[in-house]
């Protein structure tokens, strides 16, 4: 039978973890020995003991949704009185404010309205460029599966499409937990776990880079977390797309599952650090300082996480479940300086960017390229700094190619 010390000695010896390895560590009690195991993955891909952020902005452009999900306390029925829209002028003020403070992104995300056809995308991120130098984060797999069903188009042209208006990237918003018995249950008219891998999939082989997420703390078993995991490991062999892996816990007020007892420290810290365990060829993990608070995510430094993710100007789907940890740049920085690491801004690509958003430092990564032979050459970092390719000539080696 496997014990800890097994599954210890294969960490150890850079071996890959079975998903029965990771469900034993899911039910194990001592979680210093779980994190000082991820510690020491975390000090193997990053050994130059940086700790990296970046500064964006959350635009959650409709809070218009047809999709219903239990667990969402943002969304507002097409005609509620609550219901919004951003027009073009609202959403181009907020990314004029968010390059003055230096912000790089904007994480662009909203319901399922039912008035957004590729069309509509096309003329936003059309806008967006036209009026500011900013890589374009945005839409969640299951906001382009809607969109496809609006325009009646495949997702390979729709996808096509968002990246010739301008779309840079995908955050791996919708994944939940990519099991069906657990969608059907928490969010029946979104899509299923495999149309949302292969948004994902189709993604990356257009050349988009994306992001994985895991909501976690509700209905799910352990064995499902697991199965998350291994569905997220399976398409990074595949594409080598992810740019990195951010978990979350399920935050209950306000939504139609607000009797879930909320998940506590405990079981976050070990989640998190079995998921850099298990996970081991993506590079970067985020903790989630808005859902644990920043103490939370500074503690969870020392699990396996190397990224505190984003400084964010605004967020309102977290925020509309009572959960209002926005952090300003100095407690950030404070936090990872309190946990023996150098803080680092970056971009998307976890490239190290400077208070302006200028690019200081390009990180490569070997697995990407070597999927990617036509190159990746990041057109938008010439847009979003005047340095890039003086830049890009000195960028250095990543430190871990996947
Ligand atoms: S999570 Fe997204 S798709 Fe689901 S109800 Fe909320 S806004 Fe709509």
């Amino acid at each position: 039978m496997t014990t800890f010390r097994d599954i210890a000695d294969k960490v150890h010896a850079g071996e890959r973890l079975s998903e029965a390895d990771a469900l034993l560590l899911m039910h194990h009690r001592d979680l210093p020995a779980i994190g000082q195991l991820a510690d020491l993955v975390r000090q193997r891909r990053h050994p130059e003991g940086a700790v990296t952020y970046i500064v964006d902005r959350n635009i959650n452009y409709t809070n218009v949704c047809v999709t219903l999900c239990k667990f969402c306390a943002f969304y507002r029925r097409p005609g509620d009185p609550e219901g919004y829209d951003h027009p073009l002028e609202v959403i181009y003020d907020k990314i004029r404010e968010t390059r003055e403070l230096g912000g790089v992104q904007i994480l662009l995300q909203g319901g399922h309205h039912p008035d957004y056809g590729i069309e509509r995308y096309e003329a936003l991120f059309r806008g967006i460029k036209a009026n500011a130098p900013i890589h374009i984060h945005g839409l969640s797999s299951s906001e382009i599966l809607h969109c496809c069903h609006v325009s009646k188009l495949p997702l390979p042209e729709v996808l096509r499409r968002m990246r010739a208006a301008g779309l840079d990237s995908i955050p791996g918003g919708g994944g939940e937990i990519l099991v069906d018995r657990v969608r059907k249950v928490i969010s029946p008219l979104k899509t299923m776990s495999e149309p949302w891998l292969e948004v994902m999939r189709e993604a990356h082989k257009q050349g988009l880079r994306t992001t994985a997420t895991m909501m976690f703390g509700h209905v799910e078993t352990f064995e499902e977390r697991v199965e998350h995991m291994r569905a997220i490991r399976s398409l990074q062999d595949e594409t080598a797309g992810f740019t990195a892996f951010i978990s979350w816990t399920f935050q209950a007020p306000h939504t139609e599952m607000q009797d879930t007892p909320m998940t506590g420290g405990f079981d976050y810290l070990r989640t998190a650090a079995v998921s850099r365990l298990f996970i081991d060829n993506i590079d970067n993990f985020q903790a989630s300082f808005v859902t644990q608070g920043l103490d939370m995510a500074g503690l969870s430094l020392q699990y396996g996480m190397n990224d505190l993710g984003s400084v964010m100007i605004e967020e309102n789907v977290v925020s509309a479940a009572n959960c209002e940890c926005l952090a300003e740049i100095t407690e950030m920085e404070k936090q990872i300086r309190a946990a023996g690491f150098e803080p680092a801004r970056r971009n998307m690509f976890y490239d190290r960017v400077d208070e302006q958003g200028g690019l200081l430092e390009r990180r490569l990564d070997a697995n990407w390229d070597a999927k990617n032979p036509e190159g990746d050459d990041r057109p938008w970092d010439s847009e979003v700094s005047g340095s890039c390719s003086a830049a890009r000539s000195d960028a250095a080696p990543q430190e871990s190619p996947r």
